[in-house]
């Protein structure tokens, strides 16, 4: 993957973790490509299977297209952030600082993802107080 490819992932992304939405300048591990449909599965290398990914989503999600849906049990499609919209399928508790799931898809995603671990919580803490989160975008993706 070219330097080129990745900065453009990156700057559609705004630099936030497009599962999350963690700010790539916030985080002690560097982000990465994922790829929406896996390579080992023949995904490709073109943008509309590329997103901006934080180490901890990208570490859950491996090589996964599905999770369940805590709820139902029901094996669900995860998040797909070409196709789906964040503010769809995920919202800030009132606190701010968790992901809740609002629809099946998201609510598989926050739990395959474990994207409200305790540190990830603790950052967004920390980032509220310098007006860093929640992000504005997640109401606009
Ligand atoms: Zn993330």
């Amino acid at each position: 993957m070219t330097e080129r490819l990745r900065q453009a992932v990156r700057e559609r992304a705004h630099g936030h973790c497009e599962y999350c939405l963690a700010p790539d300048d916030h985080s002690s591990a560097s982000f990465t490509i994922d790829h929406l449909q896996p390579r080992s599965a023949h995904g490709s290398d073109d943008l509309a299977n590329l997103a901006w990914c934080c180490w901890n989503c990208n570490s859950h999600k491996a090589a996964a297209l599905t999770a369940l849906d805590p709820q139902t049990n029901q094996n669900v499609p995860l998040f797909h952030p070409r196709r789906d919209t964040w503010s769809e399928h995920f919202r800030w508790d009132e606190e701010q600082v968790h992901i809740e799931g609002i629809t099946p898809i998201g609510r598989a995603t926050v739990e395959r993802l474990q994207m409200n671990e305790p540190a990830i919580v603790n950052l967004r803490r920390l980032l509220m107080l310098i007006d860093r989160h929640p992000p504005l975008l997640g109401s606009s993706q």
